[in-house]
C-alpha cells in the first residue's frame, strides 16, 4: 500500500476539463443519422468474419427505445479457443508481427487512428445507437479521445527502451523489453470505443497479440473498428474481437491456459472472479480497473458556480455511468444549503431525451438491468431517510431513461452513500472540518478517484495528500480527466493501463 503512485491534478493546470457543453458549438457537429447501418455482426478471428461455432446469436438493444438493433454472433468456449490459437500463431517466433519493425507497428496504429478519424461521424452514430450516450458527446468527446489514444501509443511503439546495468564483475547486463504475448482483454459497455482503445493501443504498441471480449450490451462499434484493423493492414490474428457473454466467453478467456495476460475493466465483483480464474489456471498476469464511489469535496471558499457545474458534470456525465463519477459529494456546512439548492436547480435543467438530438445532455441508461438497479437504489435512498430533492423516477414512457436525481441529507452509512449506483443519482453530504472530511471520504472499500474544490492551494494539497485515491483532481479540474492517465490504486483497483 505504501507504494501507491498517485496522480494529483491541481488548479495550476490549464482548464482542460471544463464541462463539454462549454466546448463544442452545435455548428461543428455533423447532423447525425439516427439509424446508421450495421455492417458487422460476426466474430472477428484471424482477420475473418465468422459465425459462432454453436451458431448462436444474441440481440443488441437500442436503449433509447428498447428495440432490437440486430443479432450478433455469440462467442463461447470453442470460439475463444480458436481466437487464442489465432493470436498465439500471430505471436509465434518469426511471424510477420514479431518481425515487424517497431516503427512500422507505430505506423499501423497511426493508420488505424486515421481511419477511425475518417469514420468518426459514423462511429459516433453507432456508439450512440448501441449505448444511448448523446451523439454530441460521442462525436466531440469519445471519438477524438479514441483517436488521440491510438496516436499517443503509436508514438510509443519505437521508444520503448531498456537499460544497461553496471553489475559487479565482468558482465554486460542489459534489459530487453519484450511483449508479454497473447493478451486477453475484457471490456465494459460505458465507453465502448474508448475502452477498446485504452486496451488495444498499448498492447499493440508493445508488440502483443490480442483476444478482446467486448461487452454484450455494446458490441457494434468494436466490430466496426475490427474492420478498420484489417483495412489498415494489421497481420492476421494480431487482433481478434469476440462479442459474447461474460460467464461463458469472458470466463473462458480468463481461465485460458494459453493466454499470458488478462486486462479487465468492469465491476468489482467480476474483478474478483478474474483474479481467481488466473490463480486457478496459469497464473496469467492480471490488471483490473474496477468500481468506484469517489468523494468530491467542496470547501466553503470554492467558486460556487464552478463547483456546482463541475460536480454536476462529474456525477451526471455519461448518464452517471462512469467508474470515477464523483458520487459522494461532501459540502462544507456553511455553503451546504446554497450548494444543494443550486445543484438541484442545475439537475432540473438537465436535458434528458433522444440521444441523437444535439441539445440532449442525458440519454438512456444502457439496459433494463442497470435501469432497474438504479431505480432500486433510489428506493433505498428514500427508505433509509435521505431527502429526495429532485427526480427519483422514470423519465420517459419507453427506453431506459431516468430523471436526474439529487439526494440531500445523505448519511455515510446509507446504501446510496456506500455502493456504486452507476446512474444519474447524486448524493450530497455535509461536513464541518477538513480532518473530518478526509476520514469520511476514505471510509470506503474503493479508491479510484477524488475531487477537491477550493481556491486555497494549501487546503487543496492538504486534502489531496490525505485522500486514499489513485487520482485526485482539485479545482478547477474534475473527474473526466482521469480517463486519460494511468493510475495505480491501492484497494480494489490496480491500473487502467494494460501493460
Ligand atoms: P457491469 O456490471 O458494468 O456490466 P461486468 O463486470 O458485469 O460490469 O461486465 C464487464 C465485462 O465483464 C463485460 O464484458 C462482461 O461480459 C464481462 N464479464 C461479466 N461476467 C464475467 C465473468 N464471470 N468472467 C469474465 N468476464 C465477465
Amino acid at each position: 500500500k505504501s507504494t501507491m503512485i498517485r496522480t494529483v491534478f491541481s488548479r495550476s493546470l490549464p482548464r482542460l476539463c471544463r464541462p463539454p457543453a462549454c466546448h463544442y458549438s452545435a455548428g461543428a457537429i455533423p447532423e447525425p443519422c439516427s439509424q446508421p447501418e450495421v455492417h458487422y455482426d460476426k466474430l472477428f478471428i484471424n482477420n475473418q468474419w465468422e459465425d459462432a461455432a454453436s451458431g448462436k446469436t444474441f440481440p443488441t438493444i437500442n436503449p433509447a427505445t428498447g428495440e432490437v438493433i440486430c443479432q450478433v454472433a455469440e462467442a463461447d468456449v470453442a470460439d475463444v479457443d480458436k481466437a487464442v490459437k489465432a493470436a498465439r500463431d500471430a505471436f509465434r517466433w518469426g511471424s510477420p508481427w514479431r518481425r515487424m519493425d517497431a516503427s512500422h507497428r507505430g505506423l499501423l496504429i497511426n493508420r488505424l487512428a486515421d481511419a477511425i478519424e475518417r469514420d468518426s461521424a459514423y462511429l459516433a452514430e453507432l456508439e450512440t445507437l448501441d449505448n444511448g450516450k448523446p451523439y454530441a458527446m460521442s462525436y466531440t468527446m469519445d471519438l477524438p479521445t479514441v483517436v488521440k489514444c491510438f496516436r499517443y501509443h503509436a508514438g510509443w511503439a519505437d521508444k520503448w527502451e531498456g537499460k544497461t546495468i553496471p553489475i559487479d564483475g565482468d558482465y554486460f547486463c542489459y534489459t530487453r523489453h519484450e511483449p508479454i504475448g497473447v493478451c486477453g482483454q475484457i471490456i465494459p459497455w460505458n465507453f465502448p470505443l474508448l475502452m477498446q482503445a485504452w486496451k488495444l493501443a498499448p498492447a499493440l504498441a508493445t508488440g502483443n497479440t490480442v483476444v478482446m471480449k467486448v461487452a454484450e450490451q455494446t458490441p457494434l462499434t468494436a466490430l466496426y473498428v475490427a474492420s478498420l484493423i484489417k483495412e489498415v493492414g494489421f497481420p492476421e490474428g494480431v487482433v481478434n474481437i469476440l462479442p459474447g457473454m461474460g460467464p461463458s466467453a469472458g470466463a473462458a478467456l480468463a481461465r485460458h491456459m494459453d493466454v499470458d495476460k488478462l486486462a479487465f475493466t468492469g465491476s468489482t465483483e467480476v474483478g474478483h472472479l478474474i483474479q481467481q480464474a488466473s490463480g486457478s489456471s496459469n497464473l496469467k498476469k492480471v490488471t483490473l480497473e474496477l468500481g468506484g464511489k469517489s468523494p468530491n469535496i467542496i470547501l466553503s471558499d470554492a467558486n460556487m458556480e464552478d463547483a456546482v457545474e463541475q460536480a454536476h458534470f462529474g456525477l451526471f456525465f455519461s448518464q452517471g455511468q462512469c467508474c470515477c463519477a464523483g458520487s459522494r459529494i461532501f459540502v462544507q456546512a456553511d455553503i451546504y444549503d446554497e450548494f444543494v439548492e443550486r445543484s438541484v436547480e442545475r439537475a432540473r435543467r438537465r436535458v434528458v431525451g433522444n440521444p441523437f438530438d444535439l441539445k440532449t445532455e442525458q440519454g438512456p441508461q444502457v439496459d433494463q438491468e442497470q435501469f432497474n438497479k438504479i431505480l432500486g437504489y433510489i428506493s433505498s435512498g428514500k427508505r433509509e431517510g435521505a431527502k429526495l430533492m429532485c427526480g427519483g423516477g422514470v423519465a420517459a414512457d419507453r427506453g431506459y431513461f431516468i430523471q436526474p436525481t439529487v439526494f440531500g441529507d445523505v448519511q455515510d452509512n446509507m446504501t446510496i452513500a456506500r455502493e456504486e449506483i452507476f446512474g444519474p443519482v447524486m448524493q450530497i453530504m455535509k461536513f464541518k472540518t477538513l480532518e473530518e472530511v478526509v476520514t469520511r471520504a476514505n471510509d470506503t472499500k474503493y479508491g479510484l478517484a477524488a475531487g477537491v474544490f477550493t481556491k486555497d492551494i494549501d487546503k487543496a494539497s492538504y486534502v489531496s495528500n490525505g485522500l486514499r485515491a489513485g487520482t485526485v483532481c482539485s479545482e478547477p479540474s474534475q473527474q473526466r480527466l482521469v480517463h486519460l492517465i494511468q493510475h495505480h490504486d491501492y484497494k480494489d483497483t490496480t491500473s487502467i493501463c494494460n501493460l
